[in-house]
Formats: structure tokens, sequence, C-alpha cells
């Protein structure tokens, strides 16, 4: 029929539908035949060299390859690929895949493959694959499905628990928190009052033994509106902050609740909200927040 060019085109189809057999020889045959036993083999070369797939001849040298079967992989390494985003009947992969070639591990060639990599930017040169063999084979190249990506990561689910063990001073401070009640430290030397009790003045070294007990009341001195959700957390915006308890000289690090986030002042007074008494344990979780205690505010 006349094309738009006017020439005469006419379409031919060159099918063989019932099979077309041909033999393979040793080198193929040696190949495929071990293929179906789920192994890849190369044929070293008189050079010592070994191809994958294996053939007749050395195709650097034209001479004969030698009788020596080596097995190579299974897992290689991609050295170029060509990703396919619509993939064609009688293509390997009903889906988006890549052409790759592929060299085995122990091999000095490559070989042509499917890589079932799930997206472009999951392959690359460089990029380790192992075969996936089909259930059924029977000697043909197709006996390896395709190749996939090596595992390189898990998701796994961490959780760690932990006890920590209070030290001397820490342990005197939650214990205290324990019965309700903030427990500093004084400086005999220069004074300042420390909260959490510390063993030590960081001001002026001074070992520090005696023992302040403080009320639960203080003030904000400089806080945070944090937006991700916190389990100990009234809501979300809520607000964190350095409490300065009345009588201590060094902030503690706290909720703030009971008091809308953008009303969270700088000079603000506060006071401890407990949880129930008798779920009190030595931990600061005794204390579920502070709470503006509705004073007027400090000036700082
Ligand atoms: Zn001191």
């Amino acid at each position: 029929m006349p094309s738009e060019s006017g020439a005469l085109v006419a379409r031919h189809v060159l099918e063989f539908p019932g099979g077309y057999t041909r033999t393979t020889g040793p080198v193929i045959g040696r190949f495929l035949t071990e293929l179906r036993a789920g192994r890849i083999v190369g044929v070293r070369t008189a050079e010592g060299r070994v191809l994958v797939p294996p053939l007749e001849y050395d195709p650097a040298t034209g001479d004969a390859v030698t009788s020596e079967y080596v097995e190579v992989g299974p897992a290689g390494t991609v050295t170029a690929c060509a990703w396919v985003h619509e993939p064609r009947p009688g293509h390997p992969l009903d889906r988006p895949f890549a052409w790759a070639t592929i060299k085995l591990d122990g091999a000095d060639t490559s070989l042509v493959h499917a890589v079932d990599a799930g997206n472009p930017k999951a392959l690359s040169p460089g990029t380790r694959v192992w075969p996936v063999w089909r259930q059924d084979r029977d000697g043909q190249i197709t006996d390896i499905s395709h190749f996939a990506p090596e595992v390189t990561k898990i998701v796994s689910h961490v959780r760690a628990e932990y006890r920590l063990q209070a030290g001397g001073a820490l342990g005197t401070f939650l214990e205290a928190i324990g019965r309700g009640v903030f427990i500093g430290g004084a400086c005999a030397t220069c004074g300042q009052v420390y909260v959490p009790f510390r063993g030590s003045c960081p001001e002026c070294g001074t070992v520090i033994t005696e023992q302040v007990e403080l009320p639960d009341t203080g003030t904000i001195t400089t806080f945070a509106i944090n937006n991700l959700p916190d389990p100990r957390a009234p809501e979300v915006p809520f607000v964190s902050a350095y409490i300065l308890l009345d009588g201590s000289d060094s902030p503690l690090i706290a909720l703030v609740g009971g008091v809308p986030a953008h009303e969270v002042r700088q000079g603000m007074r506060v006071r401890a909200e407990w949880i129930p008494r008798e779920e009190w344990t030595p931990s600061l979780a005794n204390v579920r927040w502070f709470a503006p205690t509705g004073e007027p505010d400090v000036e700082l």
C-alpha cells in the first residue's frame, strides 16, 4: 500500500509459531544447563579471564576458550543501566524496570538483564544486585526472572528501656520529690542555692552538704512554645520553661500548663501542680506542670 511519501510499504512478520529449535553448542549448553540447576557459570579464556555469559571464542583475541567453567555470582554489580518506564509485551517485567549490564562477582565481563528496582533512583552504576530465580527452570536465560537490588536496609522497631541509677545528690532530690518536697543544695562558701540538689558548687567548687527545703512556687525566667506533641504536655502548642523556685538561684526546666501558650510571660508567677498523692513516686513526673498563681508578675 502507498505510504504518505508515496513509496510502497508492506508489513512482514517473521515468526516461527511452532518454536524454533537450534542447538546451543557445548559452551552455551553448559551455561544454560547450569542455569536450570540455579547456578551461573562463566568460561575461562586462555588468558585467564572469565566470560559471562560464556562464549566459544575469546572476543578479545579470537582464541578458543578453555574447558574450565567457573561458578560466578550469584550477586553482581550494575555497570550501566537504562530505565524502561512503560514495559512492552514480551518484556520480562510488567512494571517499570531497568535494563542493566551486570558484572557478576568473579566475572570479567557483564551480562545484560532486567533489574526490578522499583524506581530509577534506586539503581545506578555500582548498585549491588542479586538474581531472582524462576520457580520452574528449563535451561533458558529467563530462568533468572530478573535481578533485584541488594537488601541494604530494614525498618526495625527500636525500643530502649533502661534504668537510671540516681547518684547520691540526685537520689536525695528525687527521694524528697517522692514526698512532695523540692530539696535544694546551699553552698556554704558563696551562698548559691541549687535545685535539683547537687553535690558540689559549680561557682566555687565547694562540696555542698546543706540541704534546703524549697516551696513549690516560682517565677518563669524564660520559656519556649512547642508545637510538636509531647505525651506529658497538656495540649499543643505547649510551653516548657525555666522556673526559678523561690529561694533558689538555679532554674528548673518544667512544663507550664493551665494557661494558653500565648499568655505565658517572663516574670509570670507559677506553682507546681502535683499529680494525686497516691500516685507519687521518686520522680519529677509527680509534678504535672507549673500553673499560674495569679500573683502580679515579678521584675526579673
Ligand atoms: Zn559556691
